[in-house]
């Protein structure tokens, strides 16, 4: 049955649809890949009673003709998002074994349409990073390597364990969240298509909260289209969410095919960063090509305040991080550590519960937000966000779209940028300015650098017209012809 994880989501939901085969037995299938996979690191809980007793009703509805959107297909879950009754960590040791007594609207909208839960996946704690190195439960490994070496990469982060899982087939496709590029960047270091919608498009109720302005879920999954059949159900107004956008959900999986002839393709000069690789800067070039070919009309943009998206995120999100997670105090969630006073216990709890990036953030955002330096630091980013948010409104006047690297390297190996913090924020250069503009963005696998790993493109689009990028995604997609699939040297 192995060869049934190595479909597409929506190869499996047509076989599902047609009873080629069962829920029960595509859930098995992966259930096993699963068990088998522990050298990844990819799944820190794993639910394989549910996933079957899920899938098991899966099967009866499709016997009874009441097939939802997503039914019968197995997925994976970043555990930061909260699952009722289910172990929910956001990969930190502050919130112990938290079990929620409630689920994340995300979440609660695939179950509505039929998915299937196999387990949560392994994420940097409190989604803080860009190497699933701070998770509590240690870092996940990319199933990829590069050609002729046995060295561990890195899936890239925070949803390094969605990426990793997806680009392993160890599920249809995962859920994820992006602050500063957490979809995109990992999505790109594993050959997966990841897309970060409009800010609004999902709800953020129920998912355990880093930077609540930037925050977003989306999915990663192995093909556009399979991103677009993701995105649909999780998609939606909720009452829950006050930031969480009244709008309708449009069927996306209809924009991929469709003819991107005459769509502008804005190449923003300004992405075109000192030291470089030219394998980053050749793929750019390809990409600009291939939709050239496709009909699109090239032109030049200029996003003048991108030098500034980096150090505006790392003010504005520590600082609304700080705020976020003054609730782990050992009152309410897992970890309680001693102490002789109220003082002591909130202290020891949090010396104990969080790792140390997580203090830095902190750290750093009581720094800005704090009387006297408000002004120069969060006020300042504040009014600075705003002007990076005017330059994409200017540049969508010109263009559709716009066509950028997703990451300035290919994965990496686990450790590598662990040298200072700064080295590992740089990964974030190409992927922050759409979190701070509210802008939907998509990376897509579009080739292999010389040692065999691969690359993304990213495209980055209007509020609210994730269509339009479903179309170029799909067209990318198509001309890249994608796929390069990892060795499976981790199934033991
Ligand atoms: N790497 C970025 C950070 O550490 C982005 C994380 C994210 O998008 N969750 O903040």
């Amino acid at each position: 049955m192995g060869e049934l994880t190595s479909l597409t989501l929506k190869a499996a939901l047509d076989g599902l649809k047609a009873k080629t085969f069962s829920s029960v037995e595509i859930t098995q299938a992966h259930v096993d890949a699963v068990a088998k996979s522990k050298a990844l690191n990819a799944y820190i809980l794993e639910t394989p009673e549910r996933a079957l007793q899920m899938a098991a009703a899966a099967d009866a509805r499709i016997a009874r003709g009441e097939a939802g959107l997503l039914e019968g297909a197995p997925l994976g879950i970043k555990d930061l998002f909260c699952t009722e009754s289910f172990r929910t960590t956001a990969a930190s040791k502050i919130l112990g074994d938290f079990k929620p007594t409630y689920e994340s609207t995300v979440t609660a909208n695939l179950w509505r349409d039929g998915a299937v839960m196999l387990g949560k996946l392994n994420l940097d704690e409190f989604a803080m990073g860009s190497a699933n190195e701070t998770s509590a439960f240690g870092p996940v490994t990319n199933p990829w390597r590069a050609a002729g070496s046995n060295q561990s990469l890195t899936p890239g982060g925070s949803s390094g364990g969605s990426a990793a899982a997806v680009a392993a087939d160890l599920c249809l496709g995962a859920t994820a969240t992006d602050t500063g590029g957490s979809i995109r960047q990992p999505a790109a270091f594993t050959g997966t298509v990841g897309i970060k919608p409009t800010y609004g498009r999902c709800s953020r109720w129920g998912i355990v909260a880093f930077a609540s302005s930037l925050d977003q879920a989306g999915p990663i999954a192995k093909t556009v289209e399979d991103a677009a059949i993701l995105l649909r159900s999780m998609s939606g107004h909720d009452v829950k969410d006050s930031t969480s956008l009244p709008v309708d959900v449009p069927d996306f999986a209809s924009f991929v095919g469709k003819s991107v002839k005459g769509l502008r393709i804005g190449v923003p000069k300004e992405y075109r960063v000192d030291g470089m690789p030219a394998e980053i800067e050749a793929l750019w070039a390809q990409g600009i090509a291939w939709l050239k070919e496709a009909g699109c009309e090239i032109v030049d943009v200029s996003l003048p305040h991108t030098k500034y998206a980096l150090p505006t995120y790392y003010i504005v999100a520590p600082a609304e991080a700080s705020s976020n997670l003054a609730r782990y105090d050992g009152m309410r969630y897992g970890l309680r550590a001693e102490g002789k006073t109220l003082a002591d216990v909130y202290q020891n709890t949090r010396g104990a519960g969080f790792g140390d990036e997580v203090k830095r953030r902190i750290l750093i955002g009581a720094y800005v937000l704090s009387a006297g330096y408000y002004d120069a630091y969060y006020l300042k980013a504040q009014k600075v966000r705003r002007r990076i948010a005017d330059d994409f409104k200017a540049a969508f006047e010109k263009c559709d779209a716009l066509l950028t690297p997703a990451t300035p390297s290919a994965a990496f190996p686990i450790g590598q940028k662990d040298v200072d913090p700064v080295t590992m924020y740089l990964n974030d250069v190409f992927t922050v300015t759409a979190n701070l503009a509210g802008v939907p963005a998509m990376s897509i696998p579009a080739g292999l650098d010389k040692d065999g790993l691969p690359l993304g493109l990213q495209l980055i689009g209007r509020t609210l017209d994730e269509g339009t990028l479903f179309s170029l995604g799909g067209a990318l997609e198509k001309a890249a012809d994608f796929r390069a699939k990892p060795k499976a040297w981790w199934a033991s």
